[in-house]
């Protein structure tokens, strides 16, 4: 089992990372929890995991722009809790607007977010999981990995950029026990995609519930938004042994909305 084995989610302060810290901490994980929180709510937070599960737990909130501090971050992660045998890269940020119109400063930080942060995290575990000949780096990229929607250009260039990324380094790491794939979710009930379901609300007059019904059935046949708790499951069934078969795939958990 996964019992006593240390993951690091970034991102799980909220929304798919935050179910997934649970779905991972029920099996006896330790968690490393990182986000944009403040370092006292943290810290409640990672009090209120060592409670629930029994289990260790470190809190950052380091901000995944500078690779300096993904650096000092995961050197304290692992001084806490030992090295990460569970990696999960699924912090992130969306911005819309057609890309005339892209601010600069916005398509700076979503690659630098959702996509080289991943670089930088993965560069740094990987020693570690090649030296103990086990690990799981799991991606979460998006349907916008596969697939491309107009206004989200540094999303759509991000979230493709990790699926090349993760094909490279699951064929470096083959021989190596670790296995490397990408999550790919169609829509997922979270803050994330708030203001999208705002703007069609007030562009539309519609009700917040409508908006969102609006948004989710536009593209994917299946007429509901996941849970981010479905995402955490998925990632949990990577993690063990019947998944050790796959590494370098993109997977669609996305209502058939690639199927089109
Ligand atoms: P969310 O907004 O609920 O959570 C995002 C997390 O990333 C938060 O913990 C936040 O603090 C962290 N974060 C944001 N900017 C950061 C920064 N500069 N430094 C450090 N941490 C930062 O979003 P979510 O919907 O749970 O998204 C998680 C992942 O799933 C993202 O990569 C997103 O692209 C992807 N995804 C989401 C959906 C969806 O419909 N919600 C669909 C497909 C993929």
């Amino acid at each position: 089992g996964l019992q006593g084995k240390v993951a690091l989610i970034t991102g799980s302060t909220s929304g798919i990372g935050l179910a997934t810290a649970h779905v991972l901490a029920e099996q006896g994980c330790h968690i490393v929890l990182h986000g944009l929180m403040d370092h006292d709510e943290g810290q409640t937070l990672a009090a209120e995991f060592r409670a629930q599960y029994q289990i260790n737990t470190f809190f950052s909130n380091a901000d995944l722009r500078e690779a300096n501090c993904i650096h000092e971050f995961i050197d304290n992660a692992v001084n806490a809790l030992g090295s990460i045998d569970i990696l999960v890269n699924n912090a992130g940020i969306q911005h819309t607007q057609d890309v005339a119109h892209f601010p600069i400063e916005k398509w700076n930080d979503i690659i630098a977010i959702n996509l080289s942060a991943a670089f930088h995290t993965i560069q740094q575990v990987i020693p570690a999981m090649a030296e103990k000949g086990w690990g799981r780096i799991i991606n979460i990229a998006s349907v916008h990995g596969l697939v491309a929607s107009a206004n989200k250009v540094a999303y759509c260039a991000a979230k493709h950029g990790i699926v090349g990324l993760t094909k490279v380094v699951a064929i470096e790491c083959a021989e190596q026990g670790i296995t490397v794939n990408a999550i790919c979710p169609g829509w997922v009930d979270t803050p994330l995609i708030g203001k999208q379901i705002d703007s069609i609300a007030s562009d539309k007059s519609l009700s917040y519930d409508e908006a969102k019904y609006q948004l989710v059935t536009s593209k994917q046949p299946l007429p509901e938004m996941l849970a981010p708790r479905q995402i955490g499951e998925f990632v949990l069934f990577l993690c063990g042994g019947a998944a050790r078969g796959i590494t370098g795939s993109s997977l669609p958990m996305d209502g058939a909305w690639t199927a089109q």
